[in-house]
């Protein structure tokens, strides 16, 4: 098994389920034997609708189902857009009346396979409302259901032999006309994918082996006693299913968008012609009716339908093509482990996401910072914080710049925490007459933002209006980088804790406190704070320079890697760039890479001895860097071609260049080095585990 070469499984795995979807309505091997039939659709294929659902709650259980209202709605617009297309169908068919066909929208589907639809729906919401009871209970609440669902289902005969459960089913069947629905079937199936329990892989396929063919076994008995209302639901589904998907996420890496997009068109479109090759039954009889022939043409007709369909989509730019930040999301989630060990009893990391989060995005950071326990961001301004909202970020949201009080209105909207900046600041918020969420900063020597700490009256004033809702007081340091200025530190701390007690004593409650940065953090005692507001360091990187007391272990969260567009070969003598600055020393290899200083890499790294990877080699830069090109002199390293990646930061094979290093060459800091990518290079986001993807096209 391990011998396979892994793929994108669970995507290409929906091929064959919409395949077998395709089956259960067309009964392929019908005109041969009738049991052959039963075993493939009845049986088999029943595998297929729970793979979708398994795949859904484990996508869902991913991002700690952050996404349920997403992806609420996206299943809504599918829906919708499966009943539009439809409608030709079931005004052919004959209506129903209104009531009829508002009950079929919202519960059994308007058109037979559409049923899914409002089952997800409904389904999604029962299973997370059963997580609120803890997984186990979650679980075995869902269990329950699902053997309920089975009493008028497959087993239904032998619900029939008791009366109470008679009168149950009679009841139900008057709202949904199966069990198999979003109540009794979803569930259990979006809670097993998202439990994601894995097993090796030889367990797996033995394990799905043995239920598939437990789940014969079952099917067949059932069929002999006769007891099959329906035939979707099975004892032994869930565990074949378990093996199954375990199986599938052993063998799973990386995606395949396409299969998703095709299994989903396919799904969609194959009613249709299932309908089309019937209506063609009149003209060429004894060609349908044979159940395979049937079978192959609808299953050509949705592919080819799907395939064009699919073909309209305007073609995606690769994230890869030219400049690109790749972003290892497993590093940033560790960086804040190791930060938060650091952290005194009660004190929380407050991320700070401004500048998208360093150039490294703001919301996928921030969600991934939510799996590590962070529950509280810091941002520059309005707009960052509003943009981590629409990400579907909860948890305090700390805006650390100004804000203009006539947008009260928009922070109360998206719940974001403003900082007081200074006393005519807070007035003037608190004059739009509304509560408004604010921490209130002090100045303790830096002179930028902030009431002065030893202006008592100022803050009391502050502390009068009612509309500041003063949850938080804080400060910044001006020198906690540099050991030998710790008096200048000192002093900051002393006038912040005086300032702090002295509202106390006047009966204030000054919320949650916070002072230290991340150098902050590196070089002082721990504080009786309620947070430290890490930046740079949650990225895996020190600022440059600065010599520290601490070092916790931190990865570089960040690469930024480009293509060569051509390689050409220069003669001795030869001048190249602009300026024609560079001048060949001897015979050389200049590669052009297709990244410049617009790419937000400072145009001076160039002439200060900047270096690039290729091929895992070191390379030096060679004459100015353009606006979106750069020279680089790869005559040491011949196998250097055009398509190769290169690295600006970031590691290539054993090869590294920290972005510390780059800093210091340009003579700034990583702060702004990394903050200032953000434009033009496209993000690639890593996950755990996940290798680099193949560096070609
Ligand atoms: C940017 C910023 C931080 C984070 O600083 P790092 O040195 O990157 O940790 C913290 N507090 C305030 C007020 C900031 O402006």
């Amino acid at each position: 098994m391990t011998a396979l070469k892994k793929g994108p499984a669970l995507d290409r795995f929906r091929l064959l389920a919409a395949v077998l979807v395709v089956c259960i309505h067309t009964g392929p091997l019908s005109v041969y034997r009738e049991t052959a039939d039963f075993w493939l659709c009845r049986v088999a294929a029943r595998t297929a609708v729970p793979f979708f659902l398994m795949l859904s709650g484990y996508f869902l259980e991913r991002d700690g189902w952050a996404s349920t209202g997403r992806f609420w709605k996206k299943t809504l617009g599918l829906y919708a857009a499966a009943v539009l297309l439809y409608l030709p169908l079931n005004l052919y068919c004959g209506g129903y009346s209104p009531l009829e066909w508002g009950k079929r929208l919202a519960l059994d589907g308007t058109l037979y396979h559409l049923w899914y639809f409002p089952a997800v729906l409904l389904g999604v919401w029962v299973a997370r409302g059963l997580l609120h009871l803890g997984r186990p209970a979650a679980l075995a609440a869902a269990v329950g259901l699902y053997l309920l669902g089975l009493g008028g289902d497959s087993y239904f005969g032998l619900a029939l032999r008791f009366p109470a459960a008679e009168r149950f089913y009679a009841g139900l069947f008057q709202l949904f006309s199966h069990s198999r629905n979003g109540l009794f079937y979803v569930p259990l199936f979006l809670l097993l994918g998202a439990a994601g329990k894995r097993w090796s892989p030889s367990v797996s396929a033995l394990g799905a082996a043995l239920g598939l063919a437990l789940m014969s076994a079952e099917g067949f008995a059932l069929r002999a006693l006769g007891w099959q209302r329906h035939d979707s639901m099975y004892l032994t589904l869930p565990l074949c299913m378990m093996f199954l998907f375990s199986l599938l996420l052993s063998q799973n890496r990386g995606e395949d968008r396409r299969a998703r997009r095709l299994s989903m068109l396919v799904y969609l479109l194959h009613p249709w012609f299932i309908a089309l090759v019937w209506a063609g039954d009149r003209f060429a009889a004894p060609l349908v009716e044979h159940s395979l022939v049937r079978f192959a043409a609808v299953l050509a007709a949705s592919f080819l339908a799907a395939l064009s369909l699919d073909g309209l989509r305007p073609l995606p730019i690769p994230a890869r093509s030219r400049v690109w930040r790749e972003i290892d999301l497993s590093a940033l989630r560790q960086n804040a482990r190791a930060l938060q060990a650091l952290l005194p009893r009660g004190c929380e990391l407050m991320a700070v996401l401004k500048a998208d989060a360093y150039g490294h995005g703001a919301v996928r950071s921030a969600r991934c910072l939510e799996k590590a326990g962070v529950r509280a961001f810091a941002v520059a301004c309005l707009g960052e914080g509003v943009a981590l909202r629409k990400g579907g970020v909860r948890g305090t949201v700390l805006i650390l710049g100004y804000t203009s009080p006539e947008l009260v209105p928009l922070l109360r909207r998206w719940r974001l925490t403003q900082t007081v900046v200074d006393e005519a600041h807070g007035h003037a918020l608190a004059d739009r007459g509304r509560p408004v969420r604010v921490h209130l900063a002090l100045d303790t020597g830096m002179c930028r933002l902030g009431v002065p700490a030893e202006d008592t009256a100022a803050l009391e004033r502050l502390y009068e209006r009612k509309e500041l809702r003063i949850g938080g007081v804080f400060s910044h340091l001006c020198v906690s980088d540099d050991l030998e200025r710790q008096a200048e530190t000192d002093a900051q701390l002393a006038r912040f804790h005086r300032a702090v007690r002295s509202l106390r004593q006047r009966g204030l409650d000054p919320g949650k406190l916070h002072i230290q940065a991340s150098y902050g953090l590196l070089n002082l005692p721990p504080q009786p704070c309620a947070y430290v507001r890490a930046g740079i360091l949650l990225y895996g990187v020190g600022s440059g320079g600065s010599s520290v007391r601490q070092w916790p272990p931190l990865c570089p969260v960040l690469s930024l890697r480009a293509r060569v567009a051509c390689v050409r070969v220069l003669q001795k003598g030869d001048r190249a760039g602009y300026g024609l600055e560079f001048q060949a020393a001897r015979k050389t290899r200049l590669a052009v890479v297709t990244l410049g200083y617009a790419d937000g890499l400072p145009r001076n790294l160039a002439q200060r001895g900047g270096r690039v990877l290729i091929r895992g080699r070191v390379c030096p830069m060679a004459g100015r860097m353009c606006m979106d090109q750069l020279l680089v002199d790869v005559t040491d390293a011949p196998e250097v071609q055009a398509g190769d990646t290169a690295t600006l930061i970031g590691r290539d094979g054993g090869a590294e260049i920290p972005a510390e290093e780059v800093a210091e060459r340009c003579g700034t800091i990583t702060n702004e080095l990394l903050s200032r990518l953000g434009n033009r290079a496209l993000p690639v986001y890593r996950r755990d585990g996940e290798r680099p993807a193949s560096t070609a096209f």
